[in-house]
């Protein structure tokens, strides 16, 4: 045991088949579709919406649905209806991890949706998604890649989210993206208190998203569950936050066992930081939302009680 919530070991990988593949998902007040090629992510970021007490090696071993193109494109051929609202690429793990390296899962899935003329949109934090720029290119009017950033911070990267690339090399990545046309946005989500939601945090991303081209920015603030207060609190002691877990207890008004399935923060304190980040992305002229080509459906905009607030980053696991 490494104490951290991974191993420090290279992650194992399995293939596995899988029943189906495109699912319907709920989150504040968006449904849609979503498919997830794989199960489980390296990218081991401390306030992973995706971890399950049912998947305790999350982390550490990544299934590789091997099946997922064939079962997709039967879904898809058998689709009742004349319509298919966009679908989400991934919900509940990256599916630009570095698996997808080994086993090219998520490009074939996403030839499939292209081939079935699909609207679709990518959440990453991967800079692997690179190899298929040119995929996403031929698709530009048809789907918007987002990359969820919480910090242009080295040291704070190193610690929450280790498994994923440095933000320097992700926004270089993104420029390659909105040079060749395609719609990207930026996911400042979760914003962390204390930790990411300084003006000196919030300016780094949103600027990097400008200098890159990005057009959409948008971010929520980090909601509190069971797993990810035990990893946030190892968090905060590794960062060196001066008296965190303390803070974080007044900022969750944490009592424990915590209510389930999640806590927001203080509605104040949220919405004070909400706020910051939505003017930094108005001032810059950058657009706090989907464009309308993908748009999920039955957006409920009241959902965040102020600007619009998009909290797409994994939740669920199928
Ligand atoms: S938040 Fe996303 S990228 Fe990070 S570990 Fe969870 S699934 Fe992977």
């Amino acid at each position: 045991m490494s104490g951290l919530w991974y191993d420090i070991s290279a992650p194992r990988y399995e293939a596995k088949q899988a029943k189906s593949i495109i699912h319907p998902f709920a989150v504040r007040g968006y449904t849609g579709m979503t498919i997830n090629p794989y199960q489980g992510c390296q990218h081991r970021c401390a306030y992973c919406y995706a971890t399950y007490e049912w998947s305790p090696e999350f982390y550490d071993k990544v299934y590789a649905k091997s099946n997922a193109p064939e079962v997709l494109e039967k879904e898809l051929q058998s689709w009742k209806g004349s319509t298919i609202n966009p679908v989400m690429v991934a919900s509940a793990t990256d599916a630009y991890q570095p698996a997808e390296l080994k086993y090219g899962l998520t490009r074939r899935c996403v030839q499939v949706l292209q081939k079935y003329n699909v609207p679709y949109y990518v959440f990453t934090k991967s800079a692997i998604i690179e190899r298929d720029l040119e995929l996403h290119r031929r698709y530009a009017h048809n789907c918007f890649v987002v990359w969820s950033i919480t910090t242009a911070n080295e040291r704070i990267r190193r610690v929450v989210e280790p498994g994923t690339p440095p933000a320097e090399r992700i926004f270089a990545v993104i420029k390659k993206f909105t040079d060749a046309g395609v719609p990207c946005g930026v996911n400042v989500d979760p914003i962390m208190p204390l930790v990411t939601d300084t003006d000196e945090e919030l300016d780094a991303v949103v600027d990097c998203c400008k200098e890159a081209g990005v057009k959409y920015v948008f971010g929520a603030m980090l909601r509190m569950r069971e797993d990810i207060w035990d990893r946030m609190k190892l968090a905060l002691r590794l960062l060196g936050i001066p008296d965190g877990e303390r803070r974080y207890r007044q900022i969750y008004e944490i009592k424990e066992p915590l209510a389930k399935p999640y806590i927001a923060c203080n509605k104040e304190y949220g919405k004070k930081v909400t706020d910051r980040l939505y003017k930094k992305i108005e001032s810059r002229g950058l657009c706090p939302d989907f464009p309308d080509h993908v748009r999920p459906q039955d957006i409920d905009r009241s959902c965040a009680g102020q600007t619009t607030m998009l909290s797409f980053t994994e939740t669920s696991s199928d």
